[in-house]
């Protein structure tokens, strides 16, 4: 048997370069046969593809083609909108690490390709659920989660093997830098502050929503898209007062699944994205390169809390936006992919992400989300209105 061929979308960010370790880790069973990549670091993307040599190259700045066919003389060069999308045909798996929605047309050529979409980027589950799912029907079309907690329940659930036995999720949440500070005492934490993240090393727009519990919010929902339908349709069927958040502060404990008999199935590992991407990569196989393992005596000890949803109403917005269902992720996601840039900026105050989120949320205008169309329009709507909040809040 051939190694399989993996297409890295989103190489130069975080999930993108870790991907390329794990495959250097196992060079006979994997070959990146593709790398693509927005083109906003191309020296970056260009020193990989040296490194790397996939087949072909795609960048989504049609301005990089040019330099790209100069310098990648042996690759095959592709650039614009549909590039990283079209990587889908050069690959058995594409792993998904574009930041925020516009991982949106990765994972759904890579579905429709009926393909393995090793996910990363969970703002397209999100935003587009039903869209999703209906791509997840194509013939061959399979997604495996690279997101550290919901591999973990992609691994507990293994051990389920009758329908209608999942009683709970437990999603954990390390809590982030700003665990146990009061909402007050945040008021005015700075960028480097909040990208200081105690135990993930992840890229900043991540980094960001963990610092505000979004993130665990916005995995909520994920976890609701990927296991809330019944058996049969992709999930076990557990409703999304069943998906629970707990902070445990040393991020050992990736995520628990509990049976109706009360047991509970955890998956263990230290904090380490490279266990996630090459499960995405061999399963139903295993890895062979041990990423993450425990040294128990050095660990000491594991602890639980619950979350602080008045200091981090993040949280509690992502559950209301999940009831309300239909394009409400989608607003959710989207206000908040404009508040982190603003504050990222310097143009927003960190307790004012949220804020933003929340206004945004409050106009959301009740579209379901039916088509792909309905989902790019609801997008830009969401955007324009937190844009316009953000304005107007700076004009005060
Ligand atoms: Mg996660």
């Amino acid at each position: 048997m051939g190694a399989v061929r993996v297409a890295v979308a989103g190489s130069t960010g975080s999930i993108g370069t870790q991907t390329i370790d794990v495959v250097a880790a196992e060079p006979h069973r994997y070959e990146i046969t593709a790398l693509g990549a927005g083109g906003g670091n191309l020296e970056a993307f260009i020193a990989q593809a040296e490194t790397v040599r996939p087949k072909v190259v795609a960048i989504a700045d049609p301005s990089a083609d040019a330099e790209l066919r100069r310098r990648l003389p042996a690759c095959e060069v592709r650039v614009g909108p549909e590039a990283l999308a079209s990587l889908a045909d050069e690959a058995d798996v594409v792993v998904n690490g574009v930041v925020g929605f516009a991982g949106l047309p990765v994972t759904l050529a890579t579905l429709h390709a009926g393909r393995r979409l090793a996910l990363a980027n969970k703002e397209s589950l999100i935003a587009a659920g039903p869209v999703v799912q209906d791509a997840r029907l194509t013939p061959g079309a399979e997604l495996v989660p690279v997101d550290s907690e919901h591999c973990a329940v992609h691994q507990c659930l293994r051990a389920n093997d009758h329908p209608g036995r999942v009683a709970r999720i437990v999603l954990t949440a390390s809590g982030g830098p700003f665990r146990g500070r009061s909402a007050a005492s945040l008021a005015d934490v700075t960028v480097d502050e909040a990208l200081a993240h105690p135990t993930w090393s992840m890229g900043p727009k991540i980094t960001i929503d963990s610092s505000t519990l979004i993130n665990k919010g916005l995995e909520v929902i994920e976890a609701h898209e990927l296991y809330g339908s019944p058996a049969g349709h992709h999930g076990v069927g557990v409703a999304l007062d069943d998906i629970e958040v707990v902070v445990h502060p040393q991020s050992v404990v990736h995520s628990m699944v509990e049976f109706t008999d009360g047991a509970t199935i955890a998956q263990l590992s230290m904090p380490d994205m490279r266990l996630p991407i090459a499960y995405a990569l061999a399963f139903p196989d295993r890895g062979t390169t041990p990423f993450g393992r425990i040294d128990w005596a050095g660990l000491g000890r594991l602890d639980f809390e619950p979350p602080d949803l008045d200091t981090f109403p993040g949280l509690g917005l992502a559950y209301a936006a999940a009831r309300t269902g239909g394009t409400a992720p989608a607003w959710l996601s989207a206000a908040n992919e404009v508040a982190v840039d603003a504050f990222l900026a310097g143009r927003l105050r960190w307790a004012d992400i949220a804020a933003v989120v929340a206004a945004t949320l409050d106009q959301h205008d009740g579209n379901p989300a039916t088509s792909l169309d309905v989902v790019l329009e609801a997008d830009r709507t969401a955007r324009a209105t937190a844009r316009a909040l953000l304005d107007g809040s700076r004009a005060r």
